[in-house]
């Protein structure tokens, strides 16, 4: 992409903004909102016994903290801790199941983590065998898995693919040695790519990697090397993620020395530079951080205006509602959001006592529904539709959105969007900026907070 994206440009828009994989993102949702909220919610579900499900098992142990790590990650050295943990999933399971009766159709199953490879084989097959007993999975549905390949094999590949796993993700960062050093994850390129080899020769339909960009000692120099290599392997799928430093929020992150961290618009060359790469190499940019081989399914729907965003990410298969088990696990079901507790022994006591283990959530109201649709169009399709339709409005979404609209006018003087007869489309610079045009249409927004819990736009 030959476009040239002002350095001025990119400063003065530079501010933290949610990554939106949910609108209300997760601050706005309150401890107000218990297990009688969530259960009012599983009883509409189950009132709508043909709606399709999706479904998140977030298994939270790791060998080993990384200090850049930003998800709910245990490193327990307990024995057992694995199977003691699977005991409470199993009663959440039967909990959820109990209101919503068995055998609900699930198009989409994800693991995620943590480590869901810090599983032995047999601890796999119970959990699949659990998530199976509760629900009818689509045999065509999407089954994945994230991986790391510091402790993943390639028994272990074919292992998760014969057990019915379809997509694989494995987590790459940079394969940049000074870089892993700095961010308290070493791992070796070899065994990386000989797991990912592995991976494709087992038959997953998808093997998608994932790199970080933004860590300190990351260099353009550096990144290109790394850029390269993963292209040279031809994965299925890339998610290139900004790192977010927020030490205040992750307190491992203090453990990371930031004197050589790119940032600024330096960090966005990083990004900028992914994006050229995998151009050439004939990706297509998806959403804000993912790219996809041209006839990958994800490029086919963005192309098709038919892109959907969830908690697991893009997707072409949405299901109307996701639900979550496990540590941290957040749902959406019925227009509500729902979290677990994000602290083991919180999540367990809570199922041990027989009880659902929902710690926050949020009610969508109408408003809500409005602007989650907004939000979703264009991080997704890059574009908002003026006839947007959401069950219960009567008018127009260009009346009910006048608000955000008429703060994108002065995006427009910049060339970031274009007004179109039916549509505000995203212009090819205001790709760029996303983030900063769903912000417009966020009701909840701090726009005050001096500690954001967000990263930047760049
Ligand atoms: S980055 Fe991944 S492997 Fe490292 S601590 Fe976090 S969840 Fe675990």
């Amino acid at each position: 992409m030959a476009l040239d994206v002002p350095r001025e440009l990119l400063e003065k828009h530079d501010k933290p903004g949610p990554r939106y994989t949910s609108y209300p993102t997760v601050p706005a949702w309150t401890s107000g909102f218990g297990e009688d909220d969530y259960r009012a919610a599983l009883r509409e579900l189950a009132a709508r016994p043909d709606d399709e499900l999706s479904v998140y098992l977030h298994l939270p142990f790791c060998a080993k903290h990384c200090h850049y790590c930003g998800c709910n990650a245990v490193v327990s050295t307990e024995k057992g801790a694995v199977d003691a943990y699977l005991d409470r999933v199993e009663r959440e399971l039967a909990a959820v199941v109990d209101v919503l009766g068995p055998g609900r159709r699930v198009v989409q199953l994800h693991w995620g983590g943590g480590t869901p490879n810090f599983l032995k084989d047999p601890q796999v097959e119970r959990a699949l065998g659990l998530l199976r007993a509760a629900f009818a999975v689509d045999p065509r549905g999407e089954v994945s898995i994230e991986v790391d390949p510091r402790i993943g094999t390639p028994e272990q590949a074919r292992f998760l693919r014969a057990q019915g796993f379809n997509r694989i993700s494995l987590g790459v960062q940079d394969f940049e040695p000074a870089v892993q050093k700095a961010i308290g994850r070493l791992q070796k390129r070899d065994r990386t790519l000989e797991l990912y080899h592995a991976c494709r020769e087992a038959g997953f339909e998808g093997v998608n990697l994932d790199l970080v960009y933004g860590l300190p000692e990351q260099t353009r120099d550096s990144f290109a090397h790394t850029l390269r290599d993963i292209i040279e392997q031809g994965p299925d799928r890339v998610a290139c993620f900004s790192y977010a430093h927020v030490p205040w929020v992750r307190p491992r992150q203090k453990l990371i020395n930031t004197d050589n961290m790119p940032s600024g618009f330096e960090k966005f060359e990083l990004f900028r530079l992914a994006i050229d790469l995998f151009a050439e190499a004939g990706y297509d940019w998806i959403g804000i951080d993912h790219f996809a081989r041209r006839d990958d399914e994800l490029a086919v729907a963005l192309r098709e205006r038919r892109l959907h965003r969830n908690f697991m990410g893009y997707t072409t298969r949405p299901a109307p509602h996701m639900l979550a088990f496990g540590m941290s696990g957040i749902g959406d079901v019925c227009d509500r959001f729902v979290q677990n507790d994000a602290e083991l022994d919180g999540y367990q006591a809570t199922v041990d006592a027989g009880r659902l283990p929902v710690v926050k959530g949020h009610r969508l109201s109408d408003d809500d529904r409005l602007r989650r649709l907004a939000i979703l169009n264009l991080m997704c399709n890059l574009e908002l539709p003026y006839a947007l339709t959401v069950p219960g409005f009567g008018a127009p979404a260009d009346e009910l959105l006048a608000d955000g609209l008429a703060r994108l006018l002065p995006y427009r003087d910049e060339g970031f969007v274009e007004f179109l007869p039916d549509r505000v489309r995203v212009t090819d610079l205001g790709r760029f900026f996303v983030r900063n045009l769903c912000m417009e249409f966020d009701a909840y927004l701090d726009r005050t907070s001096e500690k954001p819990l967000f990263s930047k736009t760049i």
